[in-house]
Order: C-alpha cells, then structure tokens, then sequence
C-alpha cells in the first residue's frame, strides 16, 4: 500500500479539523496526518483540501527561472541553449497548465521575466524584435517557445481529449467542471486565442526597423533557404548571435539609432570613425572609408580564401588541406591542366580598366578560364553588386579570350551579404566550380555574421550608455581603449 506515502486530512464542514494524532492501522503501522499548513504531493502538484494555487505558480516559476538561469551559464552554442530551453526548462511549467489557472498576464509577466534573463546574457538585445524570438529557425526567427502559446495549445488539446469521450465517466466529468479547473469543460466552446504564424510574420515584416530583414530575405535576389543557414545550424555563440540579431534588427547603438530613434540629445548623427557620413549600420557594415582597408577586407579575403583553398584542392593543385586561417593563398599554383591566380594582375594587349580579379583560372586543356570575384556588399545592394562585378570584367574577358583564344571567359560574382544573405547566384556559381555547397555556410561564417557583429560593436562602441556596456562586455574595452 505504500504507507510511507499516505497521509490523512480531517476535514468537518469544509474547515481542516487540527489533529496531532496519527491514524493506527494494524501491524503498529500508523499513518500520520496532515495539519492545517502542511500539503499533500499528488502528481507534482501540492494540495491539501484543494490545490495551493498561488503556492504553486510561485514553485512552477521558481523552477523555470532556476533551470533557464542554469542553461545560461553552461556555455552552450545557440541552437542547442534553444533547444535546452524548450525541452528541459519550459516543460518544467507547462507540466501545470490544465491543472493551476494561469492568466494571460501570469505567462505574459513570465515569458517577459524570461527575455530579461536571456538579455542579461547578451543573448536577446533589449531592443531587438520581440516577435521574431518566438518564431521558428526556417522562417528567419529564434525559435523560442513563448509560455502564453504554449498554454493555449496545451488547453485545447487536453479540452478535444476530455471532450472526445463519451462514456459516463468522461460525461460526468465534464459536469463536475463547472469553473473548477482551467480547462472549463461544461462550457461547449472555447475561443482560440492564438495568432496564427503567418499573422506574426507579416507584423515582423511590416515593423519600420525589425522588418528591415525580412523584407530583403523575400527578395527575389537572395537565396532564403542557404541565407538562413547559420540560424538552423546554430553554431554561433548565443552572445554573437544575439549581436548579430541586432544588427540585422537595426537596434544596434549607432548614433543614427540614438539621435533619431532614441530621440537622444547628441550633437551629431556623424560616423565616429570617418565623420562623413551619417553612421548607420548600414554604413558601418559596408561603407566607412575608415574601415574598408582594414576590417572589410578581410572579411572579403577570408571569403575569397576558403574557396581558393577549395578550389586547389579540388583540382590537385595543393594536396593538404590547412585550417583557415593558416591558409595563405600562393600567387600562382599550376599544373598540366591547370593555372590558378590569386589576386594576379592580367596583362593584355589592349589595357584595360580592371584587370585583377580575386582568383583567375586558366583550363589549359579546355582552353576556358574563370574570373571569380567576392563581394560582401550591405544587404540593399545585393542585386546591384551582381550587375555590377560582371560589367566591371567584360572587356578583360573579351581582351583575353581574343589573346589566348579561349573557348569560352566568364565572370563569376560570389556574393554574401553583410548579415550573410545569400545571393542566389552563389549556389550555382558554387556548383560550377564543383565545390560542395557547404562552403557557403563556412563563408557565412567566418565573413559575415561573426564579422558584421564584431565590426559594428567595434566601431559603434565610443559613447555608449553603462546599460549598453554591461550588455555588450567588450564594447566597454573599446570604450576605456577609446578613450
Ligand atoms: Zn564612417
């Protein structure tokens, strides 16, 4: 019978009776009584004469706030603290909606108490949007349960199992339930209050500055699946992640943001670095003449490396594959079949005005050559740079073709933009080099993502507001070095 787990409650006219005495059963067994503050824990949920409603709600938070602060410390990479989250924490509360009676502003107090943690974390800018943390990884968002959906899912689906039976048990049941437990099952009806997926998507998009993103990720230009790929795969640290959100959020600090959005009272809207334009992020992703030389190309080579290496790989031009950033692309690499240049100037009979793509190969059997150039524009200028890079190389290509006579010249743009949307052409132009599409994902991020966030936070970083330095830890180094 388990007796080590009973326990007697005496209750006469609905008031708990005071009793010190325990209850004898034969074999000198006794059970002990429950007194008046004491509960009973029946299926995870304390009770005594009814549940301890408020009691509980308090544990049932506790316990998520305990598990989700735990998650936080433990170093995990993106995907999988989402993942952590939602299967190990969340459900720690969920366990109780049917049971206690939550109010939409119970979970919505809760899942606010969540992105306070989360940002806290650097994981969630507090700024950045709030309706694409909750929507799913393939549609650009973070994939965050959001608790006040989860108990509406949770109510009708435990109201159509209740409702669904039709034995005398189940009826009486549902009659009993006149406003006693959460799932009001002598009520015909219950109105879904969830807003459907494809609502919260368009109110992303239709944001002035949150839905900068998602408006461009639709564009016919950019290749949604592969541009989202970091998002699915996850591997970026939780605090780059959420940087880079920002960024692609547009709430980063820049003094565009704090003099027209925050309506801050500072004296100039101007580039901290270069002074001549208005620092947006979008001139600081892309277009400070400041941080060209430096910080864009290298974003640029280490783009343009990854597929050189791959490049002279695939065509038995290197044997041994070396990391990254060990990888220092030689001028030229040749063999019978092949010449390979990296960043040659190609001299032709007739001059002209650009003659230096990032990599040229010559197939000498074939008689053809490629001219493969990267580009890592701002995400508006993703079809521009295309048309653009292909009318730079047309006379070299026609210059060339007549010299060597070629069978056949062509320009292949690759092209990320700086929050790592990928042009469409990138997948095709991939495939004709025969490299695997996962390079793509790597140029994604080591170029892109990771460097778009430490180039904005390094340059935007000069006067930032202790809230935002705490939020940022390393902007605050830049700060004092600034300084
Ligand atoms: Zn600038």
């Amino acid at each position: 019978m388990g007796v080590e787990k009973c326990a007697t409650l005496e209750v006469r006219r609905g008031r708990i009776q005071e009793t010190r005495q325990t209850t004898p059963l034969m074999n000198q067994m006794t059970i002990p009584n429950l007194n008046k503050h004491d509960s009973y824990k029946y299926l995870g949920i304390n009770q005594a004469l009814e549940i301890r409603t408020s009691e509980m709600k308090e544990l049932f938070k506790q316990k998520l706030y305990k598990r989700v602060s735990l998650l936080l410390k433990s170093k995990l990479n993106f995907k999988s603290l989402f993942t952590a989250i939602n299967i190990w924490a969340v459900p720690s509360i969920t366990y109780s909606f049917g049971v206690l009676t939550w109010s939409v502003t119970e979970l919505r107090e809760i899942d606010r108490g969540l992105r306070t943690m989360l940002t806290r974390y650097g994981v969630h800018h507090p700024h950045s949007s709030t309706i694409r943390l909750y929507l799913p990884r393939q549609h650009g968002g973070r994939g965050l349960l959001n608790l006040e959906s989860v108990h509406e899912r949770d109510i009708i689906s435990l109201r159509a199992y209740f409702l669904g039976d039709n034995s005398p048990f189940f009826s009486a049941i549902r009659e009993a339930d006149d406003r006693l437990s959460p799932l009001r099952l002598s009520e015909s009806s219950h109105q879904d209050t969830r807003r459907p997926q494809e609502g919260l998507i368009e109110e992303w998009r239709s944001k002035a500055l949150h839905g900068r993103y998602p408006g461009l990720l639709e564009s016919r230009d950019v290749n949604k699946v592969e541009s989202l790929t970091y998002l699915r795969a996850g591997y970026l640290f939780p605090e780059t992640e959420g940087r880079l959100l920002a960024i692609q959020d547009q709430v980063m600090q820049t003094r565009m943001y704090l003099k027209h959005i925050a309506q801050q009272n500072i004296p100039t809207d101007r580039c901290r670095k270069c002074s001549q334009r208005p620092e947006s992020i979008q001139h600081l992703t892309s277009s400070c003449p400041i941080l060209a030389p430096k910080d864009y190309l290298g974003r640029h080579n280490s783009m343009a490396k990854i597929y050189h290496q791959q490049m002279a790989l695939k065509l038995g031009l290197i044997q041994d594959e070396l990391q990254q950033h060990l990888y220092v692309p030689k001028a030229l690499l040749q063999n019978a079949t092949y010449n390979m240049y990296w960043d040659g100037t190609l001299v032709t009979d007739r001059a002209v005005a650009h003659n230096r793509p990032d990599i040229t190969l010559f197939d000498k059997v074939r008689k053809t050559c490629l001219l493969i150039e990267f580009t890592i524009p701002a995400d508006d200028n993703i079809t521009r740079a295309y048309s653009e890079k292909v009318t730079k190389y047309t006379d070299l290509a026609f210059q060339l073709r007549k010299m060597y006579a070629l069978e056949s010249v062509s320009v292949l743009p690759m092209i990320i933009s700086v929050n790592g949307m990928v042009e469409r052409h990138l997948i095709e132009n991939t495939q004709r080099l025969c490299l695997d599409k996962d390079i793509i994902s790597a140029s994604q991020k080591q170029d892109n993502s990771e460097g778009s966030a430490r180039t904005v936070a390094a340059a935007s970083a000069v006067t930032i507001r202790p809230a935002v330095a705490d939020y940022f830890p390393y902007y605050f180094l830049f700060c004092s070095s600034m300084d």
